[in-house]
Formats: C-alpha cells, sequence, structure tokens
C-alpha cells in the first residue's frame, strides 16, 4: 500500500491506472467493520482500491466534535494493508483548502432534511469534499455505507446532477451483535452508555413491525419509535424518529412502495444516527 498525502501526487498516481478500473472508499478514519466491508466490496469489484482518510473540518459544525473526533492512523494502515489496499490518500486540511478556497457543492433541499435540519452547513461540507475526492482519485466506482443514507443520497443527486462520470455503491449497515449499528462515534460511550445505544436499533426495529402489520401513517410510527426511545433514561434529545419517503427525505401523508426508518438521538453527549430502508410495502 502507498500512502500519499498531496492530491497532485494522487492525481498522477491514478492517471497511470488508464484502463483499470479504481474502487473509492472515502472515510473519516477509525476504522471499523463498517468501512472494512465497503473496503472488501471494492477490492472484489475494482482493479485498483483507494481508500481515503480525511476528517473534513468543513462538515463539523463549530460546536461539533471536530477537535476529539477518534483518530487512529497506525491501526487504520495496518487494517487497509491486510485488505490489500493499493493507495492510502492522506490530505492535510491546508491541502485540501488552501488560503482563499471558496467554492462549494450545495444539493438543495435534500441537505436540509433529517441530519440537514440539525446540522446546518454538513452536507454542503460532504458534498464539497466528496466531489473534489472523485476530481482527485478519478474513481469507476465510489463505495458509501447505508448507515449515512442520506449522505448517500445526496451523493447520488450531486453524481447525476453534474454528470460524474462515476457509480456510486451503497452497502448494508454492518452492526455489533446487539444490533447498534457500528459507528467511529460508538468509541465516545461509557460503558454504560454502550449498554443503552442499541435502543436506536429497537426503536426503528418497533417502526418495522408496524409497517409489516400494515400501519401506513408515518404519525402512528413516530409515536411507537418515540416510545421506545423514551424508555430508555440514558436517551437525551430525539432530533427525529419516523418513517419517511426514502427519495424526498419527507414524512408523506401516506406511506406507499418504501420508507426509510430513520433516527437520531443523543446518548448522553453523543449523537448516534441509524436507519432501516422497507421495501415491497403494498
Ligand atoms: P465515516 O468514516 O464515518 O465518514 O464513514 C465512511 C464510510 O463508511 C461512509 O460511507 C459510511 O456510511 C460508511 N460506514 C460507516 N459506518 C458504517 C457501518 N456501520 N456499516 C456500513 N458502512 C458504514
Amino acid at each position: 500500500m502507498e500512502t500519499i498525502r498531496i492530491a497532485r501526487v494522487m492525481q498522477d498516481a491514478v492517471l497511470k491506472a488508464r484502463g483499470r478500473s479504481i474502487g473509492f472508499v472515502p472515510t473519516m478514519g477509525a476504522l471499523h467493520e463498517g468501512h472494512l466491508s465497503l473496503v472488501r466490496t471494492a477490492r472484489a469489484e475494482n482493479d485498483l482500491v483507494v481508500v481515503s482518510i480525511f476528517v473534513n473540518p468543513l462538515q463539523f459544525g463549530p460546536s461539533e466534535d471536530l477537535q476529539r473526533y477518534p483518530r487512529d492512523l497506525e491501526g487504520d494502515m495496518e487494517k487497509l494493508q491486510a485488505l490489500e489496499v493499493d493507495y492510502l490518500f492522506l490530505p492535510e486540511p491546508e491541502g485540501m483548502y488552501p488560503q482563499g478556497f471558496c467554492t462549494f457543492v450545495e444539493v438543495q433541499g435534500l441537505s436540509e432534511r433529517l441530519c440537514g435540519a440539525f446540522r446546518p452547513g454538513h452536507f454542503r461540507g460532504v458534498a464539497t469534499v466528496v466531489l473534489k475526492l472523485f476530481e482527485i482519485v478519478q474513481p469507476t466506482r465510489a463505495y458509501f455505507g447505508q448507515k449515512d443514507y442520506q449522505q448517500s443520497l445526496i451523493v447520488r443527486r450531486m453524481v447525476e446532477d453534474l454528470n460524474l462520470p462515476l457509480q456510486v455503491v451503497v452497502c448494508p449497515t454492518v452492526r455489533e451483535p446487539d444490533g447498534l449499528a457500528m459507528s467511529s462515534r460508538n468509541l465516545y460511550l461509557s460503558p454504560q452508555e454502550r449498554r443503552a445505544a442499541p435502543i436506536l436499533y429497537k426503536a426503528l426495529l418497533k417502526g418495522q413491525e408496524a409497517l409489516l402489520r400494515g400501519q401506513r401513517q408515518p404519525h402512528r410510527i413516530r409515536e411507537l419509535m418515540h416510545q421506545v426511545l423514551r424508555s430508555e433514561p440514558l436517551v437525551g434529545e430525539v432530533q427525529y424518529a419516523s418513517a419517511y419517503d426514502p427519495y424526498t427525505l419527507e414524512e408523506p401523508p401516506v406511506l406507499r412502495g418504501s420508507a426509510l426508518l430513520a433516527v437520531a438521538a443523543f446518548i448522553g453527549r453523543t449523537r448516534l444516527i441509524d436507519n432501516l430502508l422497507i421495501d415491497g410495502l403494498k
């Protein structure tokens, strides 16, 4: 595995790969099985695999966890090496956003819903860095996790709207045995909070059960999911928990065809998100 820190050098490396397919996995590091499942899929489907690790300052709000975001470069490099990654792209913030940087990508509408309503500017930061990374890595396929469903939807939209010549692949959410979706932010949880955290998944399962029973009214599903979340004393603010149209991320009056069950809630000081996509609704 070759580690590259400079965008121009990364661009030159992929230019030399002419004709060979490139699978790209953008991450913020502190890699866990969720990330590694994306890397394995990229490895199986492409000639070359590029992984980036970049804690993107542009997608963090002023009161968010940029400074204390978990970092484990040594461990990450070992894991990527074992999966036979070809290139690790490791840019510096000053390299990505030099003085005078003033070009941003905004995917309107979708970026304001769900997480966007509580993290203003977050998806503008995500779309901007992802487009930059695509321009640097020139991937054939880019791999994202369903865990961040809204992010994958926004990236797909951007790729379509800007005619980017690549395929977006969304991989299933990897969970701990007790249902908790794997996340670098799970490292923030105290042992007691960690035991409480699967409540998000339980709320999603409650929503799924209601859908499968024939419930089609989002406000009913919202009530059930909130009830489950409130049953756990360590749950703080619930930012959203309901059933949404998976294309618009809005609560429709009646669910049809498919539904996105999605939740964002605090366990102590840690904000966690999770979702389930339910297809085939009659
Ligand atoms: P992050 O490092 O949090 O920016 O995540 C990098 C990529 O890994 C994103 O596409 C995430 O959706 C994906 N990812 C994170 N956690 C999981 C998980 N538990 N299962 C599958 N993909 C994940």
